[in-house]
């Protein structure tokens, strides 16, 4: 019987032909053309953060070569990648960055290296990574809502919505990362490659990251909040709702107009 955990893996093993081909892994293939690998960091403070932290020194840490060099972590990535920006319509641009000061993950509105599009920019932590994978063997599940998360912000800043405070920017990112989960588990994707998904992993991942420093501008819900979002989105995701449709619920689940 394959368990869950080899379904997750060997699917996206063996759908990534593309990341095969890296060598070493020198260069994240976030985009196929990329006419440039230098920075356009102005050090933005207009992205958003996984969890509560510092921000202005993302954009200069953003690393070209993984220390992770796992084929299947790097296989997974990618496919995780891809199928959000099919989910989510967008394509922003995507990197990793030196989080050693604390896990995290980041999405500007703002393009950070030579990509396709305007939408922006996701850059991941090396070390959230890490320790996600250190966590649960069902790692996979977790990066994928972090990625919901962080493309969820993409929407929000394509779309141009609007949020009274960050907690409730925050918490509706939570519920479009649960949507993107849902719609994964429900296989009726066209390139349906990554079938099974926990959502308990995931929620628990996310649950951690709160906090109840209300405070705190940059305050992104306490735990019982934010596993609470998913778990909505993730409802939302499973029954087939569209990324429009989703969007919309989520503002209304958070009593927004
Ligand atoms: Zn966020």
């Amino acid at each position: 019987m394959i368990s869950r955990r080899n379904l997750l893996f060997g699917a996206a093993f063996s759908s990534c032909g593309c990341c095969l081909a890296l060598d070493s892994s020198e260069a994240w293939p976030g985009s196929s053309c990329r006419d440039s690998a230098e920075l356009q960091s102005n050090g933005s403070s207009a992205g958003c953060l996984l969890a509560e932290d510092k921000r202005e020194d993302v954009l200069s840490k953003i690393k070209f070569s993984l220390l992770d060099k796992d084929i299947r972590t790097i296989a997974i990535f990618a496919r995780i990648q891809s199928i959000m920006e099919h989910l989510y319509e967008v394509k922003p641009d995507f990197e990793f960055y030196d989080d050693s000061d604390g896990p995290n993950a980041y999405a500007t509105p703002e393009r950070v290296t030579g990509g396709c599009d305007t939408s922006g920019a996701v850059i991941f932590g090396e070390n959230l990574l890490l320790s996600e994978k250190n966590t649960s063997d069902m790692w996979g599940s977790a990066i994928t809502l972090i990625m919901g998360h962080e493309y969820g912000h993409i929407s929000q800043y394509k779309i141009g919505s609007i949020f009274p405070a960050a907690v409730q920017k925050e918490l509706h990112a939570d519920y479009l990362g649960g949507w993107a989960l849902g719609r994964i588990n429900r296989a009726d994707l066209s390139h349906n490659l990554i079938q099974v998904l926990d959502v308990g992993t995931a929620a628990i991942s996310i649950f951690k990251k709160g906090s109840y420093d209300y405070n705190n501008k940059g305050f992104h819900g306490t735990p019982e909040q934010r596993k609470q979002a998913v778990l909505e989105g993730y409802k939302s995701g499973f029954s087939g709702m569209s990324v429009n449709a989703a969007f919309n619920t989520g503002r209304q689940v958070l009593g927004l107009p």
